[in-house]
């Protein structure tokens, strides 16, 4: 499948370059408004392929994404200091409202993958501006928090994070929800495997892996300015769902009729993906607490949705 990626700055190219390393794609065209920086990404990327896999790694105008499967939104401005979120909000607005319509002209076909962050509210603008059936419109949202969440719950357990199942829905970022209570490792609960494995789960190894999640993105931010691999290569994994139409369950984010009370709100669920995109919704059963804390995050993305639609 081609993939188009609108936005070659950290996200976009390690995106790419995770394609080419996954062989998740036949194609990667990259497009940015600093077209040398596209250029340069693009012919660095594409001399990794004699070491990965087969793909044409190329950059161009937004005619180029001609035929593109997926399209994914990684431009964006971040925010200046002083600005405030609400600032930066119309400001990335008014990129998506330019760089929409030049994509959907050149690819009409595609599925548009969100990565521009505030992720959820970046893609109910998208939904909005495209006016594509919402299925087609997909913010990458939890699909990294869960991720973490797998990581390191696999880290204490002695397991392979392969072998843990547990979700992170709702927001991308701070009001996000560990759903702890159908986390489940080896097929069953991550509490009873854990004991069995001789590390039993204490509270303070739940909150440590808790602030572990949430927290994760300000940590690498602090070090390093930045976030590129993890997202980068949870981009890959949503293209290969739908290159491979897998039907495999991912967190990510697409607006929702209701969740936890909240009526027309984009965030993440487990959604089942496959060639058209969000092909379903899983709603996992939830804790009193987790209900609690799933409509608090729904909240605050409904007043930050309300805010740029006005
Ligand atoms: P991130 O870390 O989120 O990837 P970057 O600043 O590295 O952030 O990348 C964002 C990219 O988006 C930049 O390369 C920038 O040139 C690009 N960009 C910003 N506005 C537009 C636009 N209107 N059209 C195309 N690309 C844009």
């Amino acid at each position: 499948m081609k993939v188009g990626i609108v936005g070659a700055g950290f996200v976009g190219s390690t995106a790419a370059y995770a394609l080419v390393t996954s062989g998740g794609a036949s194609e990667v065209v990259l497009v940015d408004a600093n077209e040398k920086l596209a250029m340069a990404q693009a012919q660095d990327i594409a001399h990794a392929v004699p070491f990965a896999r087969a793909t044409t790694v190329r950059h161009g105008p937004y005619e180029a994404l001609d035929g593109a499967g997926v399209v994914v939104l990684a431009a964006g401005v971040g925010q200046k200091p002083g600005e405030t979120r609400l600032d930066l909000l119309e400001r990335n607005a008014r990129v998506f409202g330019q760089v929409i319509p030049a994509a959907l002209a050149a690819a009409p076909e595609a599925i548009l993958l969100v990565a521009t962050n505030p992720v959820d509210v970046m893609t109910h603008i998208a939904t909005h501006i495209s006016g594509l059936p919402r299925h087609r419109v997909i913010g990458s949202g939890t699909v990294l928090d869960t991720a973490r969440f797998r990581a390191l719950l696999g880290a204490r357990l002695g397991v392979t994070p392969k072998s843990v199942h547990a979700h992170v829905v709702g927001e991308h970022g701070d009001s996000e929800v560990l759903l702890w209570s159908g986390a489940t490792a080896a097929g069953m609960p991550v509490e009873r495997c854990a004991a069995q494995l001789g590390h039993p789960l204490t509270d303070a190894d739940r909150a440590a892996i808790d602030e572990g999640v949430r927290r994760a993105a300000y940590r690498i931010i602090e070090g390093k300015g930045h976030t590129a691999f993890g997202i980068g290569s949870g981009i890959a994994r949503i293209i290969a769902a739908i290159a491979g139409d897998e039907r495999a369950v991912l967190t990510c984010s697409t607006l929702t009729d209701a969740v936890a009370g909240v009526r027309d709100v984009t965030l993440s669920l487990p959604r089942v993906l496959g060639s058209r995109g969000v092909v379903d919704t899983v709603m996992p059963p939830l804790s009193a607490e987790e209900e609690t804390a799933l409509n608090r995050s729904a909240t605050i993305l409904r007043e930050a949705a309300t805010g740029v639609e006005q």
